[in-house]
């Protein structure tokens, strides 16, 4: 059994994933780690901290080895690195919702103060993604998605269904990930080995190697106090442990000082273990035996439930040779051995009661009923899982569930179907795997060139025809008697969410056109043809006015953002000069015993006060509207590279970025609808 070689517990609080080790002398490796009310402590049990003494530091009155660092402001972020690799050790870095401190702890100085602004990107992880040797940025964002970083080009994305809350990089090209909603697991490049989903909270996530076979493991610390270690290959769990609070992180360090690094885990309430990796005796042998028992007892029971469920198939075995079927054995679970199930995805298009979706319809082949269908799916349903069981009165040997995927991903259904009559008591369960299409919340409808959308992409691929309708059938809700063979031709969607149209056409030529107001949806069918088609790069001409009008719009408020915010600057420098003025000449007045000059003067400076404070308002809102208009111009240019693929996607991107910095709008534009800045 794995126990911790050592463990501390701290008088202070410690917030949710803001813990990081570091050696702010260059030699001891402290514990820093944010607690409530804007404070970092640094423990360090290594020497008597007689560095801490002047104004930001001050010696906790709880506790003599730990030192506390005012911020004044709630901390989001906390890590230590070396910023200057001449002074030899970590600078502590202190992120707040408005500004990043870079601090020495040795020196008890500022390393520099800066303004910074949050952004939607929740984690970063650095990964040698494509093993060339050289680290790729991973970045999780707020909209689901792992996007990859090579310098600024995105070279991959993969989409979660959920916030992802923590990256953490393994070893190779394989990380570790955790999302907001109690998942966490590890991909290999864009391929995601294996997930799990607890009903807690992944806090911290941290690859160590605990077990000593040259591989990390992914450690989690979860909401509940829970830390386990699972394999990177597996997601099998090696160890756990249990903290009587949620843990706040996962660390390590060479806490001892004895030249093994040990994995560090704190929880809420200041507790401190700290493991070392197993030794080669316990031959990865991490827990203990009363956890050998549990598995032992779980394994027992699994035997037990297979043995009675080889006992009733024995008995249906008998029922069935010894006379034809009845309702008596049907209450046993026995049904028909030729009983199959069949599904069928389809869309339907709703009614006054409900709205239009895609369909899932179950159906036996025989007179059995379904009494109940268990869906696991990612993303789709609310905790991932979704069961339909119809009241008694209800049951029949078909069952039509709504499916309404939110997002243009295909997605598998795992299906459990629970077979059997009426008077069943018993059921045969059965297990099937659907996968429901990329674009099932479009239905098709017949082409009606009065309504067809504007905006458009028009590419060239040089695939047959056969090709383009098979990846059709692949993608899209077809009806059955859809009948498409020869080019050209055109087809025609609805979607479902907002009854936006989309127009496929296909030229002999090998020229596609697709017509939707979506420049998203445009994105997703191009990068899923590409994906189909295995196209590594595609050019594409697109237009989308009336995204384009609203961008131009953003372009100009940007403009306009940007000169208000000079003005307002400029405005308060000048404001600070008079304040300056104000006070000496108020000072003079008191010193001069001329109290009335010194009231007005006081009076000046109050109204001035407001005017700055209302000033800061105005600025604070300009800000916040110009982050904004910023942020729907760098999707703009995203949305315009997912239109193409390869290296025209990347030179899309490079080129909208070049445009926008030497302030060229209709370059910009020229860029998006053709997709390069040369005419
Ligand atoms: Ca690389
Ligand atoms: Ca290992």
């Amino acid at each position: 059994m794995l126990l911790p070689v050592f463990t501390l517990k701290l008088r202070h609080k410690i917030s949710p994933r803001m813990v990081a080790v570091g050696r702010y002398d260059g030699t001891h490796p402290c514990l820093a780690a944010a607690t409530q009310a804007g404070k970092v402590f640094i423990h360090n049990p290594h020497t008597r901290s007689q560095h801490f003494s002047a104004s930001r530091v001050f010696q906790s009155p709880l506790e003599s080895d730990v030192s506390l660092l005012n911020i004044n402001q709630a901390v989001s972020c906390l890590t230590a690195g070396v910023l200057n690799p001449e002074l030899g050790y970590d600078a502590l870095l202190v992120g707040t919702q408005t500004n990043l401190l870079a601090y020495d702890v040795y020196n008890n100085s500022d390393l520099f103060y800066r303004e910074v602004t949050g952004d939607n990107v929740h984690s970063l992880a650095l990964c040698d993604f494509d093993g060339d040797g050289k680290k790729e940025l991973l970045v999780g964002s707020e909209d689901f998605d792992i996007r990859v970083f090579k310098e600024d080009e995105i070279v991959a994305e993969m989409t979660e269904t959920e916030i992802i809350t923590s990256l953490c990089p393994m070893y190779g090209s394989r990380f570790g990930y955790a999302l907001s909603n109690g998942t966490v697991g590890v991909y290999d490049k864009t391929a995601r080995y294996w997930r799990i989903k607890s009903k807690n909270h992944a806090m911290s996530i941290h690859a160590f190697d605990l077990n000593s076979d040259g591989v990390c493991e992914l450690i989690t610390g979860w909401s509940n106090g829970k830390v386990d270690a699972r394999s990177d290959r597996t997601g099998e769990v090696i160890f756990k442990d249990n903290f009587s609070s949620a843990v706040a992180g996962v660390v390590e360090g060479d806490y001892r000082m004895d030249g093994h690094i040990q994995l560090i885990c704190c929880s809420v309430d200041g507790e401190i273990r700290g493991y070392l990796p197993g030794t080669a005796e316990m031959r990865g042998n991490l827990m203990d035996t009363s956890v050998e028992q549990d598995l032992i007892r779980e394994l027992s029971q699994k035997k037990q439930n297979l043995l009675l469920e080889l006992r009733n198939y024995e008995d249906n075995a008998k029922a069935e040779l010894s006379s034809p079927l009845n309702e008596a054995d049907g209450h046993r679970g026995i049904i028909p051995a030729n009983t199959k199930l069949h599904t069928a995805l389809s869309v339907n298009l709703g009614s006054e009661a409900q709205a239009a979706h895609a369909e899932l319809c179950i159906s036996t082949s025989n007179d059995t009923i379904i009494r109940a269908v268990l869906i696991f799916a990612e993303g789709i349903f609310l905790g991932e899982s979704h069961v339909v069981h119809p009241s008694i009165h209800n049951l029949s040997s078909s069952i039509r569930i709504p499916i309404t995927p939110p997002k243009d991903v295909p997605v598998d259904l795992h299906l459990k179907t629970f077979v059997g009559y009426r008077s069943s008591t018993q059921f045969h369960v059965f297990e099937l795997t659907r996968q429901l299409p990329r674009f099932s919340m479009y239905a098709l409808t017949s082409p009606d060139s009065a309504s067809e959308p504007l905006s458009y992409v028009n590419f060239i691929i040089a695939e047959r025809a056969q090709r383009v309708f098979m990846w059709l059938n692949q993608n899209f809700l077809l009806p059955e008697d859809t009948n498409i063979q020869n080019v050209p031709f055109q087809v025609c969607f609805t979607s479902l969410r907002n009854g936006g149209q989309l127009c496929i056409k296909i030229k002999l030529s090998g020229e596609i056109t697709i017509n939707t107001d979506d420049i998203d949806l445009a994105g997703d069918i191009i990068q899923s043809m590409a994906s189909f088609f295995a196209i590594e790069d595609l050019q594409v001409e697109a237009d989308f006015p009336v995204y384009f009008e609203e961008l131009r719009k953003v372009l100009v408020k940007v403009d306009e953002y940007h000169s208000v915010h000079q003005k307002l600057s400029a405005d308060m420098a000048d404001n600070s000069n008079l304040i300056r003025s104000l006070l000496v000449r108020a000072e003079d007045a008191r010193l001069m015993r001329d109290m009335r000059t010194m009231k007005n003067r006081y009076m000046e400076l109050y109204d001035l006060n407001k005017d700055l404070l209302n000033g800061y308002k105005i600025r604070s809102n300009n800000h916040t509207e110009l982050l904004g208009s910023l942020k729907a111009v760098n999707q703009a240019i995203q949305r315009a590279g997912r239109l193409r693929v390869g290296k025209p996607k990347n030179q899309v991107i490079t080129a909208c970025r070049d445009a926008i910095r030497s302030n060229n709008i209709n370059t910009l534009f020229r860029i998006m609808r053709v997709g390069t800045a040369s005419s």
